[in-house]
């Protein structure tokens, strides 16, 4: 599993800057969490001012 990125991002890119795995890039549309490369640690979850990273289910 991964977390993964709501709609409610506003493509600060904060969290992409914390990720130690560097799994997170942006997107389109909002910044997207690379499945293969997430090992939960939680950092964008805490950095994000919009609470838009999840744990995944
Ligand atoms: Fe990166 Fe951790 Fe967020 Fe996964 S939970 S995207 S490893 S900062
Ligand atoms: Fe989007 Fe939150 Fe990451 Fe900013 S910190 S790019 S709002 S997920």
């Amino acid at each position: 599993m991964s977390y993964v990125i709501t709609d409610e991002c506003i493509s600060c890119g904060v969290c992409a800057d914390e990720c130690p795995v560097e799994a997170i890039s942006e997107g389109d549309d909002k910044y997207e969490i690379d499945p293969e490369l997430c090992t939960e640690c939680g950092s964008c979850a805490d950095v994000c001012p919009v609470e838009a990273p999840q744990p995944g289910e």
